[in-house]
């Protein structure tokens, strides 16, 4: 795609307030592909001012009108599928089929889903002699990061506009045009003028102008947990609700009863897959003492297949950071069995798929998110002593379950101080709450657990 050189504000391209850009990179060749403006705190005005505006019409537009603009703009994403896949991987790097399969299929899931939720939720209930109703909380600030990009956009976007509440976006700087093709779908499919609106532009000076605007009322935020801190603090003290989706350090728990070569195959695909780009990734392995070497054979040859076929990381400062993890894990006496700091490729951000054993659970890469194609394996001596360390860091996002049958494996999930569990490699489902527990977040995404964090409540008595 060609980038627009504006916001897309009030439902038109407008030039932004400023003139700086923001240069757009392809991280498998480093090359400059394209700019788009910096926003300012001037044009995220203009852009709370455009929501507010259209927030009384769309706020009561009945809600078969409203998923019917939501299941066209599930329509644009679809008819522009292929483009949205060559955006990613050009902007991401992700390799083009999982491009196609992931970064441009899964939001047409949940944006479908969203239709047919709008379509058929309940926005008022009685209780006794109350009647209550389910109102939107206003004009929505989306903080969206760059691991998922059109996928985390749809996730608050869909669901905001299903309860009826208006949106800006300020997408992450490393992924501007998958978020501008999102605006021309999005205009596409009629949704109206002000009811979407976008700001591209820098964290801490659009993205924190957006957090911090009084004409906001519920900041939705994915990223880190450094910057979740500030928002959710700069939100409280406005006393402004807020949604969280922050890090992970997702425990992979390999039960004794389970089959071994299965559970390790698909950990490391877990892990390998966005390269290791995933909140939700499940970088901690926990293995059984009698089992341990086996394991860590069969996911050593695991991560070397994947070799060449993974994609590279987002950008320098990104594959700087998680090659300082593996030196760490090195220096603290992990042992690199496949993979490594060393970067096999002259060009790209790119990280050998890298598998550690011998970690201990009080390292710094059993602790820390490192965002990269890198798995940890952990030994435990028995169930208890693998709940402790599956529970054992300031995360609480995901994690996997494997053993002979699925009641095991749930008696122990239930024990996990975790959002959300695969049991015996359960596959994803657009529909469940995906959120953390402990310093993961606050909040649920997705399905009818996603719709009502966009919804507050209204009680009449009779
Ligand atoms: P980040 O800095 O938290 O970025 C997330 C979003 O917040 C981006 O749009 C970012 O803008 C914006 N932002 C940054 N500083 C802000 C501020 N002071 N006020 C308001 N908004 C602000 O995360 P990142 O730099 O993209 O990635 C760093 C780490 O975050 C990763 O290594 C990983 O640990 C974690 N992460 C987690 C998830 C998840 O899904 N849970 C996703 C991505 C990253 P800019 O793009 O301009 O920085
Ligand atoms: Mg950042």
């Amino acid at each position: 795609m060609k980038a627009h050189d504006g916001m897309y504000i009030g439902g038109a391209w407008r030039p932004a307030a400023g003139t700086d850009t923001i240069e757009v990179v392809n991280p498998a060749d480093e090359q400059v592909i394209d700019r788009v403006p910096a926003g300012t705190a001037q044009d995220v005005d203009a852009a709370v001012r455009a929501a507010r505006d259209a927030f009384p019409a769309w706020s009561t537009t009945p809600p078969a009108e409203r998923a019917a603009l939501i299941g066209a703009l599930r329509d644009q994403l679809v008819a522009r599928k292929d483009e949205i896949a060559e955006t990613v991987t050009a902007e991401l790097g992700a390799p083009l089929p999982f491009s196609q399969m992931v970064h441009a299929g899964v939001p047409i899931l949940v944006a479908g889903s969203y239709a047919d939720l709008a379509a058929t939720y309940s926005f008022e209930e009685k209780i006794g002699n109350s009647t209550v109703y389910l109102e939107p909380v206003g004009v929505v600030g989306a903080i969206t990061p760059w691991n998922y990009p059109l996928h985390q956009i749809v996730n608050k976007v869909a669901p905001a506009l299903a309860a009826g509440c208006t949106v800006v976006l300020k997408p992450a700087e490393d992924t501007p045009l998958t978020a501008q093709l999102f605006a021309e779908a999005a205009h596409e499919a009629g949704i109206p003028a002000g009811v979407f609106n976008l700001v591209t532009g820098l964290g801490p000076v659009a993205g924190q102008a957006l957090a911090e605007h009084e004409g906001v009322d519920l900041v939705s935020f994915t990223g880190s947990t450094a910057v979740g801190k500030q928002i959710g603090a700069t939100a409280g003290a406005a006393v402004k609700r807020v949604a969280l989706e922050l890090g992970g350090k997702s425990a992979n728990v390999i039960l004794p009863s389970a089959d071994l070569a299965k559970a390790v195959n698909v950990g490391v695909a877990n892990v390998m897959s966005n390269s290791g780009q995933t909140c939700s990734a499940w970088t901690r392995m926990l293995v059984d003492s009698a089992r341990y070497d086996e394991a860590v054979e069969l996911a050593a040859a695991a991560a070397a297949k994947y070799g060449s076929r993974i994609g590279p990381v987002v950008n320098a400062k990104q594959q700087a950071r998680v090659r300082g993890y593996i030196e760490k894990g090195v220096e603290e006496g992990a042992r690199v069995v496949a993979g490594g700091a060393e970067s096999t490729a002259d060009q790209g951000y790119f990280i050998q798929p890298t598998v550690f054993a011998d970690v201990t659970p009080e390292m710094t890469i059993a602790q820390e998110e490192i965002f990269g194609p890198v798995v940890s394996i952990i030994r435990y001596e028995d169930e208890d002593d693998a709940l402790r360390i599956a529970n054992g860091t300031v995360y609480g996002l995901a994690g996997a379950v494997w053993a002979a049958d699925d009641a095991e494996a749930v008696a122990f999930a239930r024990r996990m101080d975790t959002g959300q569990v695969d049991i015996n490699g359960g596959s994803f489902n657009p529909q469940a709450p995906f959120g953390g527990y402990k310093q993961s977040g606050v909040g649920r995404e997705l399905g009818p657990h996603g719709l009502t964090e966009y919804l507050q409540t209204k009680s009449l008595q009779f």
